[in-house]
């Protein structure tokens, strides 16, 4: 995940809440990749407290750093040869039919960058150098997974089979609206609800959120199938959302009390979240150290797969 600072429900629901989960069944290696933040973000103040907030959000919500690698992209700088490495066997063309680059592009018209065009290299460099065996993605993902296929591929049918190709976990994650109900919900948009927000801050938000635009008086039945509001109740409110559901189909409620309600129940479901964060926030440093621990074995395993990847390609002297 790139250090955007503090998460979202988007992110949590969309990404964190199952990469929780796995670590029931996997051991699992999860990055805050700095590196790749560098192709948009020009900042330097900016980017030591995204990665605070980002790691802060990943702990409060139980990514255990006893049982999983939790650690920073650069900590480990093993990924930026693999990365150069990598660049020699990957042909311009496949990088240059890559949507996300054109769409980062045009985004940022005045700083497309060669590290931009790279991006998927410096991704593949990030599962192969743990070789990563199963990467959860989303369906949107999967073309970004099979890219680091075919660059896997493509080094181990040139040289010899060192690098392990990943196969997906695909998982079936939401798409969360932004509180202005009509796109996806991102911190670059301005619509997102942060999952360590105090109660008060939740009820703000909560409350500037576009509803039932079918509804245009109080009076008037709603929709709360269509409903942004509604759907995150299925999420937050699971034992109260067919009552919720029920009063605005009959007007009984207005759009006003199923926000306020939402506020509640969003503040509750992360209330423990909140509080571990708290607990982590009090003690300065804490989480730097536990990314620090995350890299030096993040790091055993990266310099065994740079090791045989400089001895396949011929580097330095023979092993
Ligand atoms: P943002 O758009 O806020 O910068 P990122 O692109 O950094 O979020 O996404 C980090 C992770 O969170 C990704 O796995 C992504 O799929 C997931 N994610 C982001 N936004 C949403 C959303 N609105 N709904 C579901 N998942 C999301």
């Amino acid at each position: 995940m790139q250090p955007t600072g503090r998460l979202h429900i988007g992110n949590y629901l969309g990404a964190l809440r199952n990469w929780v989960r796995l670590q029931d069944d996997y051991d699992c290696f999860y990055c805050i990749v700095d590196y790749h933040a560098l192709t948009t973000v020009t900042d330097p103040a900016a980017l030591r407290p995204a990665v605070e907030d980002c790691a802060l959000d990943w702990l409060a919500a139980r990514l255990d750093p006893e049982r999983s690698v939790i650690f920073l992209q650069s900590d480990v700088p093993e990924v930026a040869e693999l990365h150069l490495l990598l660049s020699m066997t990957t042909p311009l063309s496949w990088l240059e039919r890559v949507p996300s680059f054109k769409e980062k592009a045009d985004e940022h018209p005045d700083n497309v960058n060669y590290g931009l065009l790279g991006y998927p290299v410096l991704q593949a460099a990030d599962i192969l150098l743990y070789a990563g065996e199963r990467v959860p993605v989303g369906e949107d993902q999967l073309p970004h997974l099979e890219l680091t296929r075919e660059i896997a591929r493509r080094f181990n049918h040139r040289y010899r089979p060192v690098l392990v190709e990943p196969q997906p976990i695909i998982s079936d994650t939401p798409r969360v609206m932004g509180t202005d109900g009509v796109s996806k919900m991102s911190k670059s948009r301005g619509n997102a609800i942060l999952m360590s927000a105090e109660p008060d801050e939740l009820l703000r938000v909560v409350s500037t959120m576009v509803t039932d635009v079918l509804r245009p008086r109080r009076s008037d039945p709603g929709h709360p199938e269509s409903c942004n509001v509604c759907q995150l109740h299925r999420i937050f409110s699971p034992d109260r959302y067919s009552e919720i559901w029920e009063g605005e189909r009959t007007a009984r409620t207005g759009c006003v009390d199923t926000k306020k309600a939402l506020a509640v129940a969003v503040a509750e479901y992360f209330a423990p979240v909140r509080e571990r964060r708290h607990e982590l926030e009090a003690r300065p440093g804490a989480v730097w150290e536990i990314l620090a621990e995350g890299a030096a074995r993040a790091r055993v395993t990266a310099r065994e797969t740079i090791a045989a990847v400089r001895d396949a390609m011929g580097l330095g002297a023979a092993g």
